[in-house]
């Protein structure tokens, strides 16, 4: 495909070349061979994604009705929503890149959190060494320096390992700006129409986890692109270490005392970790709005997947004690640890309408989550500290997730359902005035939008691919 501004020449389908160079031969072809394609949106419409991690209508509701939850409540008042329904296993990185491509797995080729690393693909560098070496010296990580012996070699995966096209690449070929935050498997940031911050940017459990199994964590590829947008976000970076107990005090019922060494599995510290990630993106967010407010713009927020793992036990106890009578919580933990699942969504409800004063009457804005959640217990023989300290897990049933939309396009004050993590890309794409692919898994949400939305003619409304030929 070759690109003209905001526009794209679309692919000519097989059959088409061959009508075509056998036509020109025969001299006569009733069949264009190639049309521009042009977004048919009114100008300036926009894209506003609010991805945040495990939320589900569970816990969302009460908070809801209890009036906590405001910028939610607008949005939901005034735009349609439902279940999103997703794929098992339930894997964050695998997930979130079928959002991002409206594709399946076997399409995009994220297949979970680690890959089997091949001869001569990867080799732990000095400097990933030294990192390791650092955050071993300082108590940060406990985990084996080495591969586990006779255990092939893993990393997580990355998004070099990516086959197709994201949304951000698509706007791109139309001369559509998109800010890209934390996405997963974002790193390296990729050199996108736009600006990009990693998901390995900010220290991360991924970090402990991969060190905790002896597997590679690739650390020198390019965090942010372009690398401009470092002296921007860079004093933004909020630290681990950084954390006050008053900041944790507003989870954490009662005395906090913060140590210095960060445990994997450790609640409070798995709640540490995230909130300082989360803290820096939300941070960087605001600076790269106030400079620009892009086409598509996009924050990953995971502290409510992390919270829900953690302290799930202590929202639903009864839930947990008929389930696992063999291991009871007790009263003083549920007083302690009771309300930080509901204080981490209304956090995420705050960061929603901060950012929120950034997007105008023209902006789509979508607030989804990759899975729910459910009580249970996680049972991983790589990281068996887990298996006490997790109480709400989604991996193997893939319980559904949230998708709540709102904008010029999109129906008003109905509940609806049926959504797919796969129908995420058409949706947005016929908003934009774009045709869907055919090589897309997903469908337009036709029950979400309003007829308003339809703007392409119903036999320009979809293109083989988007995908370039090479891939
Ligand atoms: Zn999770």
């Amino acid at each position: 495909m070759s690109r003209t501004k905001r526009g794209i020449v679309a692919t000519v389908p097989a059959p088409w070349l061959l009508c075509t160079l056998l036509l020109l031969f025969l001299g006569a072809c009733g069949a264009p061979t190639q049309k521009t394609i042009h977004p048919r949106g009114p100008e300036g419409r926009k894209i506003f994604i609010f991805a945040v991690d495990g939320v589900t209508w569970r816990v969302m509701d009460p908070l809801l009705q209890q009036g906590k939850l405001p910028n939610m409540a607008r949005l939901i008042g005034s735009g349609a929503s439902g279940e999103l329904n997703t794929i098992v296993p339930a894997h964050s990185p695998i997930i979130w890149t079928s959002i991002a491509t409206g594709k399946s797995p076997f399409k995009h080729g994220i297949k979970g959190f680690w890959y089997t690393v091949e001869e001569g693909e990867h080799h732990a560098s000095q400097a990933e060494k030294d990192t390791l070496d650092r955050l071993r010296s300082i108590g940060y990580i406990s985990g084996p320096a080495e591969g586990k012996n006779g255990e092939p070699a893993k990393a997580l995966y990355h998004s070099g390992k990516r086959k197709a096209l994201a949304l951000w690449n698509i706007l791109g070929r139309f001369d559509m700006r998109s800010d890209v935050i934390a996405w997963w498997v974002t790193y390296p940031a990729e050199a996108i129409k736009g600006r990009m911050i990693s998901d390995r940017y900010i220290y991360n459990r991924f970090e402990l986890a991969t060190a905790e199994r002896g597997y590679l964590y690739e650390d020198e590829g390019r965090n942010v692109y372009p690398e401009e947008l470092k002296s921007l976000v860079e004093p933004l970076v909020v630290k681990v270490e950084d954390i006050r107990p008053e900041q944790m005090q507003r989870f954490i019922r009662g005395p906090v005392t913060i140590p210095k060494a960060i445990t994997l599995h450790s609640i409070e510290d798995e709640l540490r970790i995230v909130l300082a990630k989360d803290l820096s993106y939300v941070e960087m967010s605001r600076a790269m709005l106030d400079e620009e407010v892009p086409d598509l713009f996009t924050v990953y927020i995971q502290g409510t997947d992390i919270a829900s793992h953690y302290f799930w036990k202590y929202l639903f106890p009864e839930e947990w004690a008929e389930k696992y009578p063999d291991a009871p919580v007790s009263a003083a933990d549920v007083e302690r640890y009771g309300q930080a699942i509901n204080e981490y969504y209304i956090q995420a409800d705050e960061w929603i309408g901060e950012l929120l004063e950034y997007a105008d009457e023209n902006t789509t804005v979508v607030v989804l989550s990759d899975h729910g959640f459910e009580t249970g217990r996680r049972t991983s023989k790589a990281e068996p500290a887990a298996h006490e300290t997790v109480s709400g897990v989604h991996s193997k049933t893939g319980p559904p997730g949230i998708l709540v939309m709102h904008g010029p396009d999109v129906r008003e004050g109905v509940r609806v359902s049926g959504a797919h993590i796969y129908d995420i890309v058409p949706t947005l794409l016929t908003v934009l005035g774009l045709p869907v692919a055919d090589d897309m898994d997903g469908r337009v949400l036709r029950s979400y939008l309003k007829s308003s939305a339809d703007r392409v003619p119903a036999d320009e409304a979809s293109i083989p691919s988007y995908e370039p030929e090479a891939r």
